[in-house]
């Protein structure tokens, strides 16, 4: 009769893409809202019409393409400019509607410069070069100060990473209430980056594993632990992500992380490199993780 403060889902969750390279289709794009809303953010943009005509056939959603694009996607948050995390949205941007697309400094100047360009493709943004045709809004986002998501209940933190040190990717940290997800974009280990960001993050949510607030981490995987260090490309194995996670764990307290749920994203095909990450993370599993490995088009709930 008493709340359980435990295992009350918070976030919806639809993937719209999962994979790390190759698969034009199903490349990164997590839709995220609050539990039994469709006001969702897209966290990077990979693929969007494919993964949301998969999430249809699934039943996941009852209205056109069209309308899940326009109406329910409220805005993009895009983690860096690699074009596996922001081809779907401008493939995409002519058929959109106006939203806002939140990037970091770095991040934003990289696809103004390079895609919303008046050149390569047409401007659909509020600043930049060439013509702004003003259906986005392009917002800035200043590491570590909390924004709201326009038109959702939600706010967004951003935090850096290191993908080939000195190339910047993103971590954000979505709120709804009191509930938290963390969604890094690619990074590779603190160890082989020579950065500080991965333990200075870990850091900064330390301690809402500790009060329970936060619901999961979606963090990525590219490769099995055959990968040599010197050819991770700013990426993680199962062996990077295992040690980043002890990490995190001694900060938070011991078995912490038991049964949290770590959502495994932008593995590399091929499917049995896929296969191989699976099996290394199974083994490797001592901290008692609950692994969840994301579906096109399929929901679920944390
Ligand atoms: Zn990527
Ligand atoms: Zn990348």
């Amino acid at each position: 009769m008493f709340a359980q403060k435990k295992q009350i889902a918070t976030f919806d969750v639809i993937p719209l893409g999962v994979k790390g390279g190759a698969d034009e289709k199903n490349l990164s794009a997590y839709l995220v809202a609050p539990i039994h809303t469709k006001d969702y953010i897209c966290l990077d943009a990979g693929t969007l019409n494919a993964g949301i005509e998969k999430a249809i056939e699934n039943t996941v959603f009852k209205v056109s393409t069209s309308e899940v694009l326009r109406k329910y996607i409220k805005g993009y948050c895009i983690s860096h400019a690699h074009l596996d995390h922001v081809s779907g949205l401008i493939i995409n941007s002519p058929a959109d509607s106006a939203k806002t697309v939140y990037a970091t400094k770095k991040c934003m100047e990289l696809i103004e410069k390079h895609y919303f360009n008046g050149e390569t493709w047409a401007n659909f943004g509020d600043e930049g070069l060439g013509f702004p045709l003003k259906k986005y809004h392009f917002q800035t986002l200043t590491i570590g100060e909390e924004t709201p998501v326009t038109n959702t209940t939600m706010t967004v933190k951003a935090f850096p990473l290191s993908h080939v040190n000195p190339f910047e990717s993103t971590a954000f940290l979505i709120k709804n209430g009191d509930a938290f997800v963390l969604y890094l974009g690619d990074t590779g280990p603190d160890s082989v980056e020579k950065s500080t960001d991965l333990s200075e993050l870990w850091k900064t949510i330390a301690p809402l594993i500790q009060s329970k607030q936060l619901k999961g981490i979606f963090i990525e995987v590219s490769f099995p632990n055959e990968q040599p260090d010197n050819s991770l490309f700013g990426h993680l194995t199962p062996n990077h992500l295992m040690q980043e996670l002890h990490t995190l764990e001694k900060l938070a307290g011991k078995n912490s992380l038991k049964s949290f749920k770590i959502i495994v994203t932008h593995m590399k095909p091929p499917t049995k490199n896929m296969v191989k990450i699976k099996d290394q993370l199974k083994n490797q599993n001592d901290l008692g993780l609950q692994l969840i490995y994301p579906e096109q088009g399929k929901r679920f709930e944390l």
